[in-house]
Parts: structure tokens; sequence; C-alpha cells
């Protein structure tokens, strides 16, 4: 018998009401009826096992049994900061950085940054954020927050014990990604790349110059690499 499909639900109570997309899937899709158990969980880190009892044209109602820790949420408290990129990359690197355990990412504007990010935007990035978590089966999803400057994301990193700076034309790196532990900010530019002086003012709040090698990587896979590797160094990809 396969594991119960999970759904995510804002505010879970004892009776707890599936409606919009999470419904039409269950039922369209899943044909999950009454009497089928599912798993629901909120973002907030714990998981919740419920049994189907009604079904009506726009909702289901969950009987919620009982609250369960997730053992899948990440353990290291890892934060990306990334630029705000063109088209859908944005997405795709919110997508990939749930997967891999993020717990928090910060997509700010910067000085050679050509994508803009609106109210509307920051939504779809949440939701895919969502979908991300339920598919790769954690219950947390990361917090997602834009920043209109690079000053204003670094220093949202400053209770970090390790921080980051992808630096494309940085000669070497200033720490190893092997000493990376638990508490790790990570920041990387947007397809424009940073300044001379965007560096030096990462440098001096605290950011280490990391080199991800000779060649000049896309922003959305400079990202996903260095968060890989500190997902790695940091335990959650063992
Ligand atoms: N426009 C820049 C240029 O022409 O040199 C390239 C920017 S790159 C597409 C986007 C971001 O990915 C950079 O700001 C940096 O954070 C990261 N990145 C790409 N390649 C890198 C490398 N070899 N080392 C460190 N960071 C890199």
């Amino acid at each position: 018998m396969s594991a119960p499909k999970r759904f995510f639900v804002k505010n879970i109570s004892g009776e707890t009401e599936l409606t919009g997309d999470g419904f039409r899937h269950a039922k369209n899709v899943l044909r999950l009826s009454e009497g089928d158990e599912v798993t629901v969980f909120d973002g907030g880190g714990a998981e919740y096992a419920a049994i189907i009892s009604r079904v009506s044209k726009n909702t289901m109602t969950l009987h919620v049994l009982e609250r369960r820790a997730c053992a899948r949420d990440p353990k290291a408290d890892l934060y990306l900061l990334v630029g705000a990129l063109k088209g859908d990359k944005t997405e795709l690197v919110v997508q990939k950085a749930t997967e891999l355990g993020v717990k928090k990412i910060g997509v700010f504007s910067s000085r050679y940054c050509a994508a803009y990010v609106n109210g509307n935007k920051l939504e779809r990035f949440r939701r895919v954020a969502g979908e991300a978590a339920k598919q790769c089966l954690r219950a947390t999803v990361p917090e997602i927050e834009y920043f209109e400057t690079l000053s204003a994301a670094l220093s949202s990193a400053e209770n970090y014990r390790y921080k980051l700076f992808a630096c494309e034309f940085a000669e070497c790196s200033d720490v190893s990604l092997s000493e990376v532990r638990e508490s790790c900010a990570l920041a990387v530019g947007s397809e424009g790349g940073f300044t001379r002086e965007e560096f030096e003012e990462a440098k001096a709040m605290g950011f280490a110059g990391i080199t991800l090698g000779k060649r000049i990587l896309r922003a959305e896979t400079a990202a996903i690499s260095l968060l890989s590797l500190a997902a790695y160094f940091t335990g959650e990809l063992q």
C-alpha cells in the first residue's frame, strides 16, 4: 500500500477543509473519497494524519487524527540570497533550493539586476516553495522575502555563523566550503553579476568571497551548485 497523499493546508484544526487546487487534485486526479487517509501540513514543521470524512462539490472535510514530527525537515539553517532573475529562473531556484533543504530564501535587486519582483511574483515564489516542499516530503516551507537593495539583503544575514558571497571575479575563496557548519548564508548574483563595490560592501559586512571555479556559471547554476555544496557539508545531503 502506498503512503498517504500529502496536502498543504493553511490553519489545520480538528476538522480541516481541503479546497482549491489541493481539493481538485485529491478528487479528480487521485480520486480520493470518504474514508481515505491523507497527510496534511501547514508549513510550520509538523504534519498530521487525517481521514477524509466528507466530500462535497468544492471541498473535502478532513478529520485530523494525530500530529507527527517530520524527520525529513532540514536541521541545518541554510539561507540563500539570490538576485532576482529573468523569466521563471527565480522559480527554478526556489524549487531546487527547497528540495535541497534551504530554510529561508531572500530575493534581492542589485546594481546590475534587470528583473523586478512585485507582490504577485513573491506570492508565486511562495506557492512554488509550497509545492516543492510537498513533493519532497518536507513539512516546512522555506520563508521567502524580497529586498529592494543588496545592502538590505546582506544585513538580513547578520546573525548567520558563515556568510558566503559567490563572486564571479574572486580569484580564490576566502574559506573552504568544507568548513561550513549548521548556520550559513549564501549570496549569489543575478544574470548581470556583482560590481566591485558590492563585493567590497559584502566583505565589510562579514561575507567571505567564494569562487566557483574558472568558468562563469549562469546565476541559477551558481545558486544551485553553491547551495548543494553547503547542504552536503552541513549534512543535509548525507
Ligand atoms: N555578468 C557576469 C559576468 O559577465 O561576469 C556573470 C554573472 S553570473 C551569470 C551570476 C552570478 O553567479 C554571479 O554574480 C555569482 O554570484 C555567480 N557566479 C557565476 N559564476 C561564478 C564563479 N565562477 N565563481 C563564483 N560565483 C560565480
